[in-house]
């Protein structure tokens, strides 16, 4: 199959496909290849409950299923289509190589098959980074929509791909959150324009090293038609933009936090400019809207808003559709998510902050701190971190199984700034852990869940954390009320 074909010119009738994992993206990738002819096996590692149901459902369909074994590629396969999140060493990923067979992750399969029935396919914005990108992606839908497009917010969030270029609602452009696991197996990807927010280290025990893991998010510019949107204070993405093959004319845009220069979007006394999508760009900037309209106006936040509306503003948008879009979004939950104020002082819950890249943007967006830290601290190291925010720090609060790690940082690098470390992994910890904090906190100082660790020592998932504090800030609220 060459890499320019859509599903209209690949013929799937009577096609060996193996379907690597079963789950979010294996079961509806088996179904659809199934209703267009192909010879689909699914193989899956695990043999639960769960994978059980889900191959007896698939089963009934037609569908060959292995469960239990993962590694070895069926003899026949002519094309492998993997879940986004199986590690590019595994061995069939070697089979398929050495075979020559090509591989497919869930958003390569989405491109390939979208435009079927007929249907004029819509152009993709793509976004990715290593946080911000489902803020981003939501920001440039809620724009995209104030401009009276038809679109949705898709991939890691929202609706799935696959659905969205293959059901039955008609799209004008689609808003595309893409994470460097699905980059990785998107070789053909051509977005209108796409934007990398900021990269640093995170998952390379996936990737094998930050170089690759750049390579993977790199791929995203590749065959942009408009324009590839970089982070001006991030330059790794401008490098990216220059080692991207574009299409002729397609043009390079930064955004910046500062004043922006000619082909940037940036903010001048307040107010968010566009100095690239207007006619003279040495001399004009246009105004788009103002800082207070990005919900938070945290810095970082700002960022995001900027990059959605370089994207969106690439694809045709008119200012005011920039301002009104910005101005009806919402940011998700546990996401710089303002729960209550007690006694003058603000209790917000950024449970998603699970790396340090993450919470250094949240700790930046207040003056005066007591943070709630701690969980799973997947190989960080928190030096960079504990010293650029230590200034800020009224007290600290820690808790999980890696806390130690972050308590050793302090130490070193803000001995002065008082500590608690909470021993404790059972169900009232949240609720200790609020109650120390308050105990720290003064008048005008925020209480701030950014843990910059992964939840999975004591909570199910970072919205389960994030749930347990807004309860015990609540539960304090009324208690105060
Ligand atoms: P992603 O989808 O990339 O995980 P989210 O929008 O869900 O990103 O935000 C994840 C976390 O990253 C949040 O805790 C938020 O505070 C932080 N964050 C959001 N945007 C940025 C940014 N541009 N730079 C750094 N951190 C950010």
């Amino acid at each position: 199959m060459g890499s320019q074909e859509v599903s209209s010119t690949v013929d799937w009738q009577g096609k060996h496909v193996t379907v690597a994992g079963l789950g979010v993206s294996g079961v509806p990738a088996a179904r659809a290849l199934h209703e267009r002819g192909a010879l689909v096996t699914v193989v899956n590692d695990g043999d639960d409950a769960r994978a059980r149901a889900q191959a007896a459902e698939l089963e009934a369909y037609g569908i060959t299923v292995r469960l239990g074994d993962g590694a070895t590629l069926p003899p026949s396969t002519e094309l492998v289509v993997t879940a986004p999140g199986w590690q590019p060493d595994k061995p069939l990923f070697l089979a398929a190589a050495e075979a020559g067979v090509p591989v497919w992750g869930d958003v390569e399969l989405a491109w390939r098959l979208r435009g079927a029935g007929g249907r004029e396919p819509a152009p993709w914005l793509a976004v990715t980074g290593t946080n911000g990108k489902t803020t981003t992606v939501r920001m440039l839908a809620s724009i995209l929509e104030a401009a009276g497009l038809r679109t949705a917010a898709v991939g890691n969030i929202g609706v799935s791909l696959l659905d969205a270029v293959l059901g039955e609602t008609e799209y004008d452009v689609l808003a595309v959150e893409l994470s460097s696991y699905q980059l990785h197996w998107a070789p053909s990807l051509r977005a209108h324009s796409a934007a990398v927010l900021n990269l640093a280290p995170d998952h390379l025990d996936w990737h094998g090293s930050m170089e690759a893991y750049a390579a993977d998010k790199g791929r995203v510019y590749e065959g942009n038609t408009v324009a590839c949107v970089y982070n001006v204070a991030d330059p790794a993405t401008e490098d990216l933009v220059r080692e991207a093959d574009v299409e002729e004319g397609c043009r390079a845009i930064g955004f910046t936090l500062g004043a922006p220069g000619p082909s940037q979007l940036g903010v001048v006394d307040g107010i968010l400019v566009d100095r690239a999508f207007v006619a003279n760009r040495q001399k004009q900037a246009q105004e788009l809207a103002e800082v207070t309209d990005v919900n938070p106006p945290a810095p970082h936040n700002i960022a995001n808003a900027l990059a959605a509306a370089a994207l969106a503003r690439a694809f045709g948008v008119e200012p005011a559709a920039v301002r009104d879009g910005l101005r009806a979004f919402r940011p998700d939950a546990h996401r710089i998510e303002h729960v209550a104020d007690i006694d003058e002082v603000a209790y917000v819950d950024d449970s998603k902050a699970t790396n340090t890249h993450a919470t250094e943007a949240s700790l930046a967006a207040y003056d005066s701190i007591v943070w709630i830290a701690g969980g799973l601290a997947k190989g960080a190291t928190f030096d960079e971190l504990v010293t650029g925010a230590a200034k800020r720090l009224r007290g600290v609060v820690l808790m999980g199984a890696d806390r130690e790690l972050i308590h050793e940082a302090l130490t070193r690098h803000a001995p002065e700034v008082p500590v608690v470390d909470l021993d404790r992994t059972d169900t009232g910890a949240m609720s200790e852990a609020v109650a120390r904090a308050a105990a720290l906190a003064r008048p005008g100082d925020t209480v701030l869940l950014a843990p910059a660790c992964a939840s999975m020592d004591m909570f199910t998932n970072y919205n389960k954390r994030g749930e347990a504090f807004a309860d015990a800030v609540r539960a304090r609220a009324d208690e105060s009320a």
